[in-house]
């Protein structure tokens, strides 16, 4: 018998405990529960002040709002001068706009801008996962107290996720997809390395029966959404994003799959014909969308399907892609993509499909997140369309409008506040000076600094 076997045998042996020993232990576990006993029985009240509270649900500004909030939840919302309970803290805003924690459907927390071509074939597993841990608190000090990362190599997004639940890293509630799903030589598989390394991202999978291998795998090790590409991409090489990639076979085996094991899926799609059959599939979002036409509009809206626009990276490549160093395939695609995308995105937005908001933070620096609803707006959507894409809709998308995405009752007290009018200039949503995010405060520069001034 080997010493580790031997140390099992020994942990299974039934223990003996008199009684005098039971009730000593009984004494001490009650004497150390009792003070944890007595916080849960009285969570703190906080009561949060301000000028106006923006409500996507009625698409109205309250003015003079008083939020209580009881621990982690929102407790009641009221006007004007509500007596403050006996105890509570108080935080005040002044005159400044209060809002929901955004809410980001699209982003790539464990990868950083600049990060494709072959330097990003050399980042660990390990190092994406640090990654992560950085750019989750720039999202979350951003005001988007609550994300979906869709697609991240050796499930390290399913630790960080993990490591932002257990309160050892900061960061927004997260849903994660773990290694998106895709074809041999597609998107979603890695295709810079000579045939003699035998090389498949880990998502690859071909047919039916190995898509529905994998989306049980995916789950098996933490994924609480699917991801898949059903078209080409930018970023890829060797691929084209006007073409279709799964055939519909694999869509609707792979959906059906994920939908069976309770979880929605995202399919990255630029081609007009990924994007239909994609849909057809039952598909939850639509990711980029950039080759939408009338027809695909039509089903998207019979089928109530997501589209999740990722407009600000037009606008930030457009800038920025010169100075980037991308691959020379990187900028041949986007000059085809950028200007298609920016018209269909605006007949799309006019069509009245249901929009959920995703930055595609990853393809530009973490923490410009809020830029996506200036972009939104700058391509034709109203101020409170943005709004609400960022929020209850981006909540109904993950499946969390119960907990998410406006501030009302019993939701969790996940809000954020910028001075000013955001419905007058949502380029103010590009950086907010109030985050909390489950009761607790994360970045506050107006009560702060008010307090600063009276001194
Ligand atoms: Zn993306």
């Amino acid at each position: 018998m080997t010493s580790c076997s031997a140390k099992f045998a020994r942990s299974r042996r039934p223990r003996q405990l008199s009684l005098a020993g039971a009730l000593l232990v009984a004494a001490i576990l009650l004497s150390v529960a009792r003070p944890f006993l007595h916080a849960q029985a009285t969570p703190q009240t906080t009561v949060i002040r301000a000028g106006k509270l923006f409500d996507p649900q009625s698409g109205q500004l309250q003015d003079r709002p008083v939020i209580v909030i009881s621990g982690n939840r929102i407790e009641s919302v009221r006007s004007g001068n509500t007596p403050v309970p006996a105890g509570a803290r108080v935080i005040d805003l002044g005159d400044a706009t209060v809002l929901p924690g955004f809410i980001d459907v699209h982003t790539h927390l464990t990868s950083n801008a600049g990060g494709a071509g072959y330097e990003g074939l050399g980042i660990s597993t390990p190092r994406a996962a640090l990654t992560g841990a950085k750019n989750a608190r720039l999202t979350l000090l951003a005001g988007f107290t609550a994300v979906r990362n869709v697609g991240a190599e050796g499930y390290a997004d399913v630790a960080l996720r993990d490591a932002i639940e257990a309160g050892d890293v900061i960061g927004p509630r997260m849903q994660v997809s773990g290694p998106p799903l895709g074809i041999t030589g597609g998107h979603c598989d890695s295709n810079l390395l000579a045939p003699e390394f035998h090389f498949n991202a880990e998502g690859a999978a071909d047919g039916v029966e190995a898509v529905m291998h994998k989306v049980r795998e995916v789950v098996k090790y933490g994924a609480d959404v699917i991801k898949f590409c059903a078209s080409g991409g930018v970023f890829s090489k060797g691929d084209n994003p006007l073409l279709e990639q799964y055939s519909p076979a694999e869509m609707q085996a792979l959906v059906t799959e994920a939908h069976r094991l309770g979880r929605k899926v995202a399919t990255h799609a630029h081609s007009a014909l990924a994007i239909k059959d994609a849909v057809r599939a039952a598909v939850d979002s639509v990711e980029h969308g950039i080759f939408l036409d009338d027809e695909g509009i039509q089903l998207m809206k019979e089928h109530k399907t997501f589209l999740v626009p990722t407009s600000y990276p037009l606008f930030w490549l457009e800038e920025h892609a010169p100075q980037m160093h991308f691959p020379q395939w990187v900028l041949e695609k986007a000059a085809i993509i950028i200007p298609a995308a920016k018209q269909n995105m605006t007949r799309a937005f006019r069509s009245g499909v249901r929009v959920a908001l995703g930055t595609d933070a990853g393809v530009y620096p973490h923490g410009e997140n809020g830029g996506e609803f200036w972009s939104m707006v700058t391509l034709g959507m109203a101020p409170i369309q943005a709004l609400q894409a960022g929020t209850i809709n981006a909540a109904e998308l993950m499946g969390w409008s119960d907990r998410v995405g406006s501030i009302r009752k019993d939701k969790f007290a996940d809000l954020v506040a910028v001075n000013g009018n955001p419905l007058a200039d949502v380029s103010l949503l590009k950086h907010v000076q109030f985050v909390m995010k489950d009761g607790v405060v994360y970045k506050d520069e107006i009560s702060s600094s008010a307090a600063k001034a009276e001194q």
